[in-house]
Order: structure tokens, then sequence, then C-alpha cells
């Protein structure tokens, strides 16, 4: 029977992918810059930028942690939740968490990946508002129609927001 991990137990580990690095509860790790220039297909081609890889590695070790608090053994699920602005690759970040696993009790686990809407506040008049895509940082404010300086509240961060283990 899989073990549920609450969800407020792993809410804890954000990463801030503005300031590239992972700013973690249980220290920090640095990892390379951000490539940026490829699209998702070329992201394929090179199977694993290193940021995706730096990433991958970064979110199985909290993944571990977690399982070692609950006393378990193999990773079934893991759930990431990440901003449309937080230079994720989704399928490099699946590619590199497959290489990373195969071979270890980890090589079935699922890998879920969630993006978060982009959630802006308009820097003249307050007003909030949000958006599927990059977009929407140079939309019209509902409230004034200033175009600019949108205040990203959520859209960088990237979060292991639940993990199942067995
Ligand atoms: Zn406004």
């Amino acid at each position: 029977m899989p073990v549920k991990i609450a969800r407020a137990c792993a809410l804890s580990h954000i990463i801030e992918a503005k300031n590239r690095r992972l700013a973690l509860n249980h220290g920090k790790f640095d990892h390379y810059p951000k490539t940026g220039a490829f699209d998702g297909a070329t992201a394929l081609g090179y199977i694993s930028t290193m940021h995706e890889m730096a990433l991958a590695q970064s979110l199985l070790s909290l993944a571990e942690e977690e399982l070692l608090r609950c006393n378990r053994t193999r990773l079934v699920m893991a759930r990431i939740e990440y901003g449309v602005l937080a230079g994720v690759m989704p399928e490099a970040l699946r590619c590199c968490f497959e290489m990373l696993t195969r071979g270890t009790a980890h090589e079935q686990a699922r890998l879920e990946l969630v993006s978060l809407p982009l959630r802006l506040k308009c820097p003249l008049c307050g007003a909030t508002f949000g958006g599927e895509s990059r977009e929407a940082l140079v939309t019209p404010c509902p409230g004034c129609g200033e175009l600019f300086g949108h205040i990203v509240e959520q859209g960088k961060e990237m979060i292991l927001s639940r993990i199942e283990a067995a």
C-alpha cells in the first residue's frame, strides 16, 4: 500500500528558478546556468540541457530525503508544479528523470508535471490578473491598460508538491 506524503510536508521544497539555484530547507544547490536558447525539440535532441539534468538530480535528492524521513525505499510518484516562467522544459526534465532513475529502485516512478498559470500584478493600479503563457507579461492590465512592468506573483517557481512512496 503506497504511503502518501502530505502535501504540506513536501511543499516546503521550493525551487526559486529566478535565482538560478535551488533554495531549499535542506541546503542550497548550485546548478548550471540556463541555456535558454533551446526549443523543446532541440532540447530533446540534446536530451538533457545541464539545466534539466541538475533540476532532475535535485528533485530526486529531495524525494529521497522524503523517503528516508518516512522510512520508505521506493519512489512511486513525484509531482512537480512549475511556473511557466521557471524555464523548465517538461519533456527534457522527464528524460533526465528517467535517465537518473534507470536501474535504481525508483525506475518505475511516475513523474507528474503540472504547469502553474501566471499570476501578475500591475505596478500602477495594483490589479491582479492571470495568464497561461509568458505573453501575459505584455498584455494590457485589465484595470488601467498598462502594458509593461507587471509583477510576477506566481510563475517562476518550481515545487515538489507531492510524492508517493512504497
Ligand atoms: Zn493596472
